[in-house]
């Protein structure tokens, strides 16, 4: 019996233990089970952030390499994996890319600009920044960055502020010396004579800088205000504007060309600027008692407004560059005739701003034609 029992005692406390085992057993696999499914989620999240970073560098524009301290690429977007094992300028990049690094991996920073000459010709900066974390480098990284267009752009603008320094130093020296001469002058006619030049010089400042606004206000104009505009009325409109230019030259601006019901889509302001400028150089170029025309036409999917004079035409070595900035063909005659030498930079603006173009056809000493080029309107003028 004695023995029965403790036989009994034996195996229930065997079994209890068994049982805390197997229950403790089966804790753990669940506490695996879920471990597991944590680092398996873990995992998915690591992989979606290592894809977002991955198309998130691919989608920069720049170059960038990141390199162990061994120098050893870690990783090169997109734009930076085109200069591997490449030829020409690209290799050049590549050799940059290597410089770079090996100063970055001695923990000073580096930068090369290189100078391809293509074509296309390209300026490519290449710079190396050292990657340390308390004092312990462990890479570093590489930007390439094509700067053409930034520097085209700044070498714009230094010229352009060179350029107006310059074309507003000769009027407003001419004043001060005018100014000067008058202060001791006794002789009326002299006198009268001097102060009518000053007032050439004033209205010669005053046009340019007339001329500087409007082309900032059309560089900066985001094409919010077109609407649909009759482009007879914008012809009259800029005819109104030369009225007394042509008075004073007894030339006749025959609009018999102009299509009376023409529709275009544009910012009428801008528009009548640009045929304006148009029609002021065709009076300054032309001779005294000629005839200036202006003719309207529909060509597949554009409108074209041309302005012919039969004046002193444009040489042909000219012709590419009258739309620059401050470019004229005759200074002495562009002076005598106040020309400011924006009026075609306007033209050319206005007609990029609505997708249009600007051609000019010259014979010198028989007359220019300008034409501009616009697309085509939304229909006919009684359906403004
Ligand atoms: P400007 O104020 O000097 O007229 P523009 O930019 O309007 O400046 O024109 C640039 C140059 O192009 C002029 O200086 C002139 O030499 C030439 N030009 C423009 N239009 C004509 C034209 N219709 N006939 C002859 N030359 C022209």
């Amino acid at each position: 019996m004695t023995t029965l029992l403790v036989v009994v005692v034996i195996s229930t406390a065997f079994g209890s233990m068994a049982f805390a085992w197997i229950r403790a057993k089966r804790m753990r696999c669940s506490e695996v089970e879920e471990n597991l499914k944590i680092v398996n989620e873990r995992v998915e999240q690591l992989e979606l952030m290592n894809r977002l970073l991955e198309a998130s560098l691919n989608a920069v524009p720049q170059g960038l390499v990141v390199c162990d301290d061994e120098g050893s690429d870690i990783l090169r977007n997109a734009a930076a994996q085109v200069f591997v094992e490449a030829r020409h300028g690209d290799a050049l990049v590549e050799q940059a890319i290597h410089e770079v690094i090996n100063s970055a991996l001695i923990g000073e920073p580096a930068h090369r600009d290189l100078d391809l000459i293509g074509p296309p010709q390209r300026m490519i900066s290449v710079s190396a920044l050292p990657l340390s974390e308390r004092n312990h480098r462990f890479g570093s990284v590489v930007i390439v960055d094509d700067v053409s267009e930034r520097r085209r752009i700044d070498d714009v603008r230094r010229d352009f502020v060179a350029n107006i320094s310059h074309e507003l130093k000769t009027p407003v020296g001419a004043l001060g010396l005018l100014a000067e001469t008058i202060s001791t002058e006794d002789d009326l006619e002299v006198v009268q004579r001097l102060s009518r030049r000053m007032t050439n010089e004033a209205f010669r400042v005053a046009r340019m800088i007339d001329d500087l606004l409007d082309l900032s206000r059309i560089e900066a104009d985001d094409g919010d205000k077109t609407e649909a505009v009759s482009l007879y009325q914008v012809i009259t409109a800029a005819t109104e504007r030369v009225k007394s230019i042509a008075r004073d030259r007894s030339i006749a601006i025959d609009l018999h060309g102009v299509g009376q019901d023409l529709v275009v889509f544009v910012d009428e302001r801008q528009l009548i600027s640009a045929v304006g400028n148009l029609l002021e150089n065709a009076c300054k170029y032309s001779d005294e008692n000629s005839t200036v025309k202006v003719e309207t036409s529909c060509a597949g999917s554009w409108i074209e407004i041309a302005v012919i004079d039969s004046g002193i035409g444009i040489p042909t070595r000219d012709i590419e560059r009258v739309f620059e900035r401050f470019y004229r063909v005759d200074r002495a005659r562009s002076r005598e005739t106040g020309g400011t030498g924006l009026g075609l930079s306007i033209v050319r603006h206005v007609l990029s701003n609505h997708g249009g173009e600007v051609h000019v056809q010259s014979i010198e000493g028989e007359g220019s034609a300008f034409t501009l080029r616009l697309p085509l309107g939304l229909g006919k003028v009684d359906e403004i």
